[in-house]
């Protein structure tokens, strides 16, 4: 057998199998109630409207939607996505703006390519989103953590920690952050912090990535329409903004978003070139089609209710069956809870527990810390099983964790 360890690059020492890929196999076992995927509802998919309108798409312009396109994506779709960010509060958006990934994963990608040489620092909440962790953390940038709060990201320890990396020479450079209804802890940063984070990062000079794939998600119009999103408070340009049609139509067409300064556009131009030519045509033709027949914007009330009802449904059996001294996030949207155990439990162990006594599984919150701190932590998402699994399954896990504490 050829003998390949010498020959692979150094970013490639860096990379990690996904524990939470790791657990998402074990949770698809038959039997178990799965709290572990971090995936959309299957059951809030349109297939049958994307049949009829991939069919009249290609029966229209098969032959355009079969071809190579332009690197930064379908025109149709750009004209949408300009729509779409300026009905969410960024009325200043613009067509040059804009570039359609592969989903928002292949953006955070590409983002750091343009952005990181090895031992920059990349600022991430504890906890944050595994993907964006790994796209960093495979371009070997430095990974800084940075204390997080119910209101989101703790403000004064961000600066704490930019200062001490200037202070050893470090290179602060991008700020990662999920504002709404974050993946994993369903945390949101609150509209006084957002002012503050913005006058924070002028003054320091980062660059900041807003990843928004659940902004839509909301549970209750009233909280969500009072937060504006980072993008429309920054007047210089150092926000890229990213999204995702994954969470409000499906992932499977594999079709996201950046928002961001012409000047990272046309850089984002070339990186892309070299990764993909470009997404695929007939996934962006019918996302944009999607959108035009209004079957993205009319189906989004169902699926906020149908979140928050599965979300009120696993708050309520949280309430009636844990035990004192467990704690966890009640979300204004998303797909996610975030729990914390008391001090001397831990989740990994906690995890083998459930598996095998209860048939409930979750995801344990270590790889959501680029400082591998949360040991007592789990993500619980309320997006996969039914109402009554979801009360059954709390039930259950309460079980094992009260077994655990005596
Ligand atoms: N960002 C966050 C915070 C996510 O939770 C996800 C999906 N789990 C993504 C980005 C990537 O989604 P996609 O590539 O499907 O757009």
């Amino acid at each position: 057998m050829m003998d390949y360890s010498f020959l692979f690059s150094d970013d490639v020492q860096v990379m990690e199998y996904s524990a939470i890929r790791r657990m998402a196999k074990l949770a698809m076992q038959p039997g178990i109630i799965s709290f572990s995927g971090g995936f959309p509802s299957a059951e809030t998919f349109p297939v049958t409207e994307i049949r009829d309108v991939t069919a009249s798409i290609l029966e229209t312009e098969g032959k355009a939607a079969l071809q190579y396109g332009m690197t930064l994506g379908h025109s149709g779709l750009h004209e949408v996505v300009l729509e779409c960010v300026q009905a969410r509060g960024i009325p200043d958006a613009a067509l040059n703006q804009i570039a359609i990934t592969s989903g928002s994963q292949q953006a955070l990608d590409l983002l750091g390519r343009l952005f990181i040489n090895p031992g920059d620092c990349v600022f991430f909440e504890l906890p944050s989103y595994v993907g964006a962790i790994a796209a960093f953390r495979n371009l070997r940038a430095k990974l800084v953590g940075v204390r997080q709060q119910l209101d989101g990201i703790d403000l004064a320890d961000l600066a704490r920690q930019v200062d001490q990396e200037r202070r050893q020479n470090g290179r602060p450079k991008i700020l990662y952050l999920v504002p709404n209804f974050q993946n994993p802890s369903g945390v949101t940063l609150s509209q006084e912090k957002r002012r503050q984070l913005m006058e924070l990062c002028n003054r320091e000079n980062l660059v900041v990535i807003e990843d928004d794939p659940y902004g839509e998600i909301y549970f209750d119009s009233t909280v969500v329409s009072r937060l504006k999103p980072l993008r429309s408070m920054d007047p210089e340009g150092r926000v890229i903004y990213l999204s995702t049609f994954s969470k409000i139509l499906c992932p499977g067409l594999r079709t996201g978003w950046v928002l961001a300064s012409p000047l990272v556009i046309e850089k984002l131009d070339l990186a892309k070139q070299a990764a993909d030519l470009c997404g695929s045509m007939l996934d962006q033709r019918i996302v944009a089609e999607c959108w035009k027949r209004g079957i993205i914007q009319n189906r989004l009330p169902e699926i906020r209710s149908f979140y928050r009802k599965r979300c009120n449904v696993m708050l309520g059996a949280l309430r009636e069956f844990m035990p004192a001294g467990i704690s966890w996030t009640e979300p204004l949207g998303g797909l996610f809870i975030w729990m914390t155990l008391s001090e001397r439990l831990n989740s990994e162990l906690l995890l083998n527990a459930s598996l095998e006594q209860a048939g409930v599984s979750f995801v344990i919150g270590p790889p959501f810390f680029v400082n591998r701190e949360g040991s007592n932590t789990l993500r619980l998402a309320f997006s996969k099983e039914s109402e009554d699994n979801i009360a059954l399954g709390i039930e259950k896990l309460a079980q094992v964790i009260r077994h655990h504490l005596s």
